[in-house]
């Protein structure tokens, strides 16, 4: 049980100093290097002119200094924003202006001219100059409790990104979740180390392994862009834990070395971020008869994930959609009707979160924070936007986006839902069902974008057809897209999920 987050990877260091925490790509990391480098940039960091729990920018890409730099920061007191290299300049320069970080690590070129910015800047040559120092560093002033952890900013493609403040006690208990009975890690575990430090599913492979004696199998940006690149090192990899994207993992299965014949290491799947659907669960099931697949939710202001369950074959078989699972110890989902009142189990309406994982709010945005964080008697809580329900047994579901529900000709139509019917027809391999506006701003129909499945029809006319017939009975006809567009991939976010605003701005432009 972690109690503190920096003094228990010290103790996991002392223990284990030999152990590898970091394997970038063959070049390892030891937990002796962690301990030694965290030391040396926490002394470092208490010589400078910082205030007191300052919050530090580190800017990179998947390098050990930027794991090792979060860590060092908070053993100092000061909590990390981690941004990814090649981030859109007006988005660093909005995090910049939120954030007024005035110190920035500097582990790939920072921009500071471009985005004006005046602080003191440390480079990567620098840092790595201060790591390789003795020190003898014993924790009096880390961050713990309610301190802020880390600052991260949300990946939303519409209005400025809004800077979550996430508390070491949430964090932690995020923490003690993934180490208890319902994962059931294995011990040492060896994590795929594939989304960037600014997506907050992140946490589930570093922080939960450098807590556990486990590692880091970090896979950086360009060989995850290069799918050549990626598929080759993909079976060398050797991870024993994959925590990823549902959107990741279909781009893995297009490898024909993603199996458990290639890779018997492999026996747990923890998915989170977005909708894990039945079909991409059969095709690991297929490649990997005897793992775990876990399906986890949860938004970056509850830290990380706060529900979650095994998915089953059967459940696979037998769902239209996969459940979310069960709320972490700590943490109640309830949902809200319309006018705000707690529902029955059954009642739809939307998700909110309440209990120890819930973040305090978004940095030096009050107006925001009132807007999205309350206390439930007396409980730090959140409402996440997104439409769900409990069924009778308590488990817990997601229907979509509240944003994402539209009135169609009277009907009111849930956008994943209709994307879910979609996905059961055999020709579709991938969809996304879009509105499209008249000028008057009201549905005139749904568009349904669609990655169509391996198929010998000749004109995308026909594909239609037989997408339509093969949904017969699946779908209410009030649902069924009227346009088709056929394309081979979607546009993703910064955080490798279906950018959906993005292709419904496209499709009404
Ligand atoms: P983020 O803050 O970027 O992690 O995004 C959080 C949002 O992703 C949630 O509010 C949901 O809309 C969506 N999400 C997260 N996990 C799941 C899941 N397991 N199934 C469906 N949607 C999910």
């Amino acid at each position: 049980m972690v109690n503190n987050i920096t003094k228990t990877i010290d103790q996991v260091a002392a223990a284990h100093p030999e152990a590898v925490v970091y394997d970038e790509l063959g070049t390892t990391h030891t937990y002796g290097d962690l301990k030694r480098a965290t030391a040396a940039f926490a002394a470092w960091l208490d010589q400078t002119a910082l205030p007191q729990h300052g919050p530090i920018l580190y800017y990179g890409d998947h390098q050990f200094e930027m794991a090792a730099g979060f860590i060092g920061g908070a053993k100092a007191g000061h909590p990390y924003i981690p941004v990814e290299t090649g981030t859109a300049l007006p988005r660093l320069k909005s995090i910049l202006a939120t954030a007024k970080p005035q110190l920035v690590v500097a582990i790939d070129d920072f921009p500071a001219a471009e985005v004006g910015y005046q602080g003191q800047v440390l480079t990567r040559d620098e840092l790595s100059e201060i790591m390789q120092k003795e020190v003898d560093y014993p924790l009096t002033h880390e961050l713990t409790g309610s301190d802020t952890f880390y600052i991260l900013f949300t990946s939303g493609t519409t209005g400025s990104p809004k800077g979550v403040e996430v508390a070491h006690d949430n964090i932690q208990s995020f923490i003690n979740w993934l180490q208890g009975p319902l994962f059931d890690l294995p011990e040492a575990g060896r994590f795929l180390g594939q989304a960037p430090f600014s997506f907050d599913l992140s946490n589930f492979y570093w922080l939960v392994a450098f807590t556990s004696g486990g590692s880091v199998k970090a896979v950086p940006h360009a060989v995850v862009q290069n799918f050549g690149q990626l598929f080759t090192v993909l079976p060398t990899l050797d991870f024993s834990v994959f925590v990823g994207t549902p959107s990741f993992a279909d781009l893995l299965l297009l490898s024909p070395d993603f199996t458990a014949e290639k890779m018997p290491a492999l026996t747990k799947l923890i998915f989170c971020g977005e909708e894990l659907t039945p079909s991409t669960a059969q095709r690991l099931f297929d490649r990997f008869p005897e793992a775990q697949i876990f399906n986890t939710y949860g938004p970056t202001e509850a830290a990380v994930a706060i529900t979650g369950c095994e998915i089953t074959k059967e459940m696979v078989a037998k769902e239209k959609r996969l459940p979310i699972g069960f709320d972490k110890p700590g943490v109640t989902t309830s949902i809200w009707d319309g006018d705000r009142q707690l529902t029955e189990p059954g009642a739809h309406g939307e998700i909110v979160i309440s209990g120890d994982s819930v973040a305090k709010g978004y940095l030096n945005n009050p107006e925001k924070t009132a807007q999205n964080f309350f206390k439930v008697k007396g409980v730090q809580s959140y409402r996440t936007g997104d439409a769900g329900f409990i069924d009778s047994a308590g488990m817990r579901h997601i229907i979509g986006r509240i944003d994402f529900q539209i009135k169609l000709h009277g009907f009111r139509v849930e956008l994943d839902e209709v994307r879910a019917s979609l996905e059961l027809s055999p020709l579709v391999k991938q969809a996304v069902a879009v509105p499209k506006y008249d000028k008057n701003g009201k549905v005139s129909h749904l568009i349904a974008y669609v990655i169509a499945a391996k198929n010998d029809y000749e004109s995308e006319k026909e594909l239609t057809a037989a997408i339509r017939k093969s949904l017969e009975g699946e779908i209410m006809a009030y649902m069924m897209p009227t346009q088709f567009v056929f394309v081979a991939a979607f546009p993703k976010s910064a955080n490798g999920k279906i950018a959906v605003k993005q292709i419904i701005a496209e499709a009404n432009r």
